[in-house]
């Protein structure tokens, strides 16, 4: 059999990057299938804000990846460690400990040597001060285990990977779907994609499909997910219509992780309903309501908008957006937290009305009026005394009122008033594949399908409910890196076989 490539990896998002770029490392030849156009290639990751989650020993660990840093601006940082328990503990916590352990613990360890790795071959890194850092005694105070972004968000992310790719003599097709693997004898010996028209069968010795979930997949959605969410906006690439799931599925291997389950956002309700990408950049998602009140068309509450820092409750506040009328809510703030609101309700694309009262504010949108007021007059009854930080959870609640405001709670009554209509955006399913910590695919009883491996969203098991902002990217990366050398070892041991027959 004449074997052009030793490896095709499908998707071009940054897990089939990444797993390419590691293939090829170790020699292998490799073809990267990407379904989308060229200017529409990377998929989620091309949208991403490039926030990337890793296990980090304070600055100095962090400025291996940001070398360009200076003493002078180390010192003026206060980056406390970010251990790989940590990292493990947050995972599980937002996960109601239901992430797969091996894969978790895969995850948490792995990244720190996988973002040092990205960095090795051009990947840029550097502070993500605005989101995650607070200024005081003249020093920036990193919190939350998310200190670093990739430079240029997700664009300069896919940018760097494909001129590495580039650079390492990695084949990209465009506008190639893969459509499905052919085996004989259990080894796996071609994949079919549909290009132009056309469907080709390319001989290969091993696939790594990170093609992404089934966000972007109405049916897959309402089927798998819930009715409910036909109607959700999908924030990211329009690719990711669960073919990879489907191919392997198909192969055998064996589903895991929440299948009924996905992130999801508060975004603006006028955002387009798949991604685009000419406006790339996660600027429709609407992240400061821990410092307002989320209000629905009744004018009811339905969330403790303080539960939490954003980090750990933003994407599973999504969904309650989803079940609300309407598909729908309100953020509401007041003058006191407006100047507080994060940079994106500052955009030309943000939908807000302002008025001078929240009668006024009321009869702008769509809410039942009464029902709007009375639930601000409650909660404003409701708000206890205590001292404001928005850095930190501060403990300043409400009490007696029902879902309470567990921090951050000051009562709306500065004028002007603001609302933000916010529907429910779709990131990514979380349902994905068997696969073991090294990335290979696995069958129900917990086989290796051989030369199958899988990164990315397609692998299952890691998130269940929400998940650590920023773990997206690095699982990406891990099991992408993982994948492209496991894929290299299968590879070597068939040849090997092949040549000694
Ligand atoms: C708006 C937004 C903001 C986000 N921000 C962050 C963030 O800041 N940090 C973070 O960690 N995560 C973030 N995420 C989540 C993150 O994007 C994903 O977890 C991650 O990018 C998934 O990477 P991936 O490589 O698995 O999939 P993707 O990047 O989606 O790549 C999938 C690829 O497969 C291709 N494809 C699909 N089907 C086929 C097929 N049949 N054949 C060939 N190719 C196919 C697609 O075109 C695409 O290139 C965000 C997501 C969105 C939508």
């Amino acid at each position: 059999m004449s074997v052009k490539y030793d490896v095709v990896v499908a998707g071009a998002g940054n897990a089939a990057l990444c797993a390419a770029i590691s293939a090829r490392e170790t020699g292998l030849s490799v073809l990267v299938l990407e379904k989308a156009p060229k200017h529409k290639r990377g998929g989620n990751s091309y949208f991403t804000d490039g926030a990337i989650r890793f296990a980090y020993n304070g600055i100095d660990d962090i400025r291996k990846i940001i070398p360009e840093m200076t003493d002078e601006e180390a010192a003026k940082i206060n980056m406390p460690s970010y251990h790989v328990d940590d990292y493990y503990n947050d995972l599980m916590r937002v996960n109601n400990n239901k992430s797969d352990p091996s894969l978790a613990r895969q995850l948490v360890s792995r990244s720190f040597e996988t973002i040092t790795w990205m960095h090795s071959h051009g990947i840029s890194f550097e502070l993500n001060y605005k989101n995650q850092s607070f200024e005081g005694d003249g020093k920036f105070h990193f919190w939350g285990g998310l200190p670093v972004k990739t430079h240029n968000i997700g664009m300069g992310l896919i940018k760097s990977l494909n001129k590495r790719a580039e650079e390492l003599g990695i084949d990209i097709w465009y506008e190639a779907r893969a459509l499905d693997i052919k085996k004989e004898n259990d080894r796996i010996t071609a994949i079919e994609v549909e290009k132009g028209g056309q469907i080709v069968s390319i001989p290969v010795h091993s696939v790594i499909l990170a093609c992404g979930g089934f966000e972007a997949n109405k049916e897959m959605r309402a089927k798998h997910i819930g009715p409910e969410w036909e109607a959700a906006i999908v924030r990211g690439t329009e690719y990711n219509t669960g073919d990879g799931l489907q191919i392997a599925l198909k192969a055998g291997a064996a589903r895991h992780g929440d299948w009924s389950g996905c992130h999801s956002i508060g975004t603006d309700y006028n955002a387009p309903k798949v991604g685009d990408f000419s406006k790339p950049g996660d600027i429709f998602k609407k992240h400061s309501y821990p410092l307002g009140l989320l209000i629905n068309r009744d004018g009811e509450r339905f969330v403790d908008e303080g539960a939490d820092f954003r980090n750990y409750t933003y994407a599973k506040y999504g969904r309650e957006i989803l079940k609300q009328p309407g598909a729908m809510a309100f953020q509401v703030y007041d003058q006191q937290v407006r100047p507080l609101l994060r940079e994106e309700y500052d955009l030309e694309e943000a939908t807000a009305f302002q008025a001078d009262s929240v009668e006024e504010l009321a009869d702008m949108i769509d809410v039942n009026k009464e029902a709007f007021l009375k639930t601000i007059a409650e909660y404003n009854n409701a708000v206890q005394d205590g001292s404001f930080h928005p850095n930190e959870k501060d403990g300043k609640g409400t009490r007696g009122i029902h879902p309470p405001k567990s921090n951050w709670a000051l009562k709306l009554d500065q004028a002007p008033y603001y609302a933000f209509p916010v529907t429910c955006g779709i990131t990514f399913s979380f349902g994905g594949l068997l696969a073991s910590i090294d990335a290979e695919v696995l069958t129900a009883d917990a086989t290796p399908i051989n030369g199958l491996f899988a990164a990315g969203e397609m692998i299952g098991g890691l998130f269940y409910d929400n998940y650590p902002g920023g773990s997206g990217l690095m699982s990406g990366a891990v099991f992408g890196k993982l994948a492209g050398k496991s894929a290299s070892r299968y590879v070597k041991t068939i040849k090997t076989e092949e040549t000694t027959l």
